[in-house]
């Protein structure tokens, strides 16, 4: 089957429905979904909850503040047994899925398996705590636990809607506005919200853009569209991380795999860009490294 499909642009976007006291977040994912899946042939059951994650890592990134890295990892003991997005706050995105077997169902207990964790964590740049939160991997879906998160850590009502297909993984997160004494009636606007958003399907979803989005559901309500930030899958491995790698096995180690097999390949699991070290490079690098400027002494451990 051919077909054509107009790609969407790569952007991440914030709005409010002001006469709803709810905040918005849309992620539309085309060329970095695309990049995502181009180096692993990815069933279908298992691309999808992986565009999920991205979707899902793309708006929780959006929506918290933090100067860094924010990663999203499920791990279980099911047929998909880790799911891992990592999204930089200027928009960079790199993920991967591993898998056993096929899953022949959708819901989280038969993907992930019994006791699955869905891990949020914040790397920042410099200066602030790295953070990290573990919950329960619970609900039919990743929307389901993503909205449970949201719940439990902001104290905020939300409600998520993510759409994935072959070449589009989008979605949309709608957010109680936090209102000082906020009464039932207010209530009423977040279910408002949220009922208009159910009216659009999954196509809608992956096709329109978000203009065209809200004025089919909120051309009734009083909206604020903010700039379009752009989002890209691109992989923050590089040389120097992989020189750490080595430098953290050891001499031994190193000289070792370099005996049998004369030359060391280290391929990134995310972007599968491959990393090559000769009997040069590893003496160069060791030989520039205090604590292993004597590589014939074992007596200490180098850090
Ligand atoms: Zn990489």
């Amino acid at each position: 089957m051919v077909s054509t499909v107009a790609l969407k642009s790569d952007t991440r976007q914030r709005f409010l429905l002001e006469s709803c006291d709810v905040r918005g977040q849309y992620i539309s994912l085309n060329k970095t979904w695309l990049d995502a899946c181009s180096r692993v042939d990815y069933p279908a059951p298992v691309a999808k909850v992986l565009g999920e994650a991205f979707v899902a890592a793309g708006l929780l990134a959006a929506t918290i503040k933090f100067d860094g890295k924010l990663t999203l990892q499920v791990r279980g003991s099911g047929d998909v047994h880790l799911l891992v997005v990592q999204v930089t706050h200027d928009g960079n995105m790199r993920g991967l899925a591993r898998w056993k077997a096929i899953p022949e169902q959708t819901s989280l207990l038969e993907v992930f398996g019994q006791g699955a964790q869905l891990t949020i964590a914040i790397e920042a740049t410099e200066g602030a705590e790295p953070y990290q939160g573990i919950v329960a991997l619970e609900g039919e879906s990743l929307s389901d636990a993503i909205r449970q998160y949201f719940e439990t850590s902001e104290q905020l009502k939300t409600h998520l809607q993510f759409a994935v297909s072959e070449h589009s993984a989008c979605g949309i997160l709608l957010q109680a506005l936090p209102v000082d004494g906020r009464t039932e009636e207010d209530e009423d606007g977040f279910n408002r919200a949220v009922a208009l958003a159910e009216s659009f399907n999954a196509q809608e979803l992956l096709e329109k853009d978000l203009e065209r989005l809200l004025h089919l559901a909120y051309h009734q309500e009083q909206v604020r569209v903010f700039d379009a930030e752009s989002v890209a899958f691109l992989c923050s491995c590089n040389r120097e991380r992989i020189d750490g790698l080595l430098l953290g096995m050891g001499l031994k180690e190193v000289n070792d795999i370099l005996q049998e097999q004369k030359q060391i390949e280290v391929t990134c699991e995310f972007c599968d860009e491959a990393y090559r070290y000769d009997r040069v490079d590893v003496d160069a690098l060791f030989n520039a490294t205090p604590g292993y400027e004597n590589t014939n002494d074992d007596s200490g451990v180098a850090h």
